[in-house]
């Protein structure tokens, strides 16, 4: 059976397709539990772009994460990776996980 598509539907899939390959360049995930941070700045060193210390508590926030249950996330692309590690790395408490 010949089935022809509306233009929205095309939209619609064009759209999807855009989003998927976003969503593959985004392949880093970060996991960060903020409870534990000291607000030493040794991760805002590395990213300013995704690390920075609040003003309210002198704790770091993770730019782009969502919390749930105290414990944020966000993904990020794959050029971070090299940042990300160097922040987990530099984090004297080790509450800043990326995985890949
Ligand atoms: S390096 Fe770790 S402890 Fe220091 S501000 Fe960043 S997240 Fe907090």
């Amino acid at each position: 059976m010949l089935y022809q598509l509306r233009t929205s539907e095309l939209l619609i899939i064009r759209n999807l397709k855009i989003r998927n390959s976003q969503e593959k360049n985004k392949m880093v995930r970060i996991i960060f539990y903020r409870k534990k941070c000291i607000g030493c700045n040794a991760c805002v060193e590395t990213n300013k772009n995704r690390w920075r210390v609040s003003r309210k508590d002198g704790k770091c926030n993770l730019v782009g994460g969502i919390e749930k249950k105290g414990i944020y996330r966000a993904n990020a692309d794959d050029e971070e990776y090299k940042m990300l590690m160097n922040a987990a790395k530099n984090c004297p408490v080790k509450i800043i996980k990326v995985e890949k």
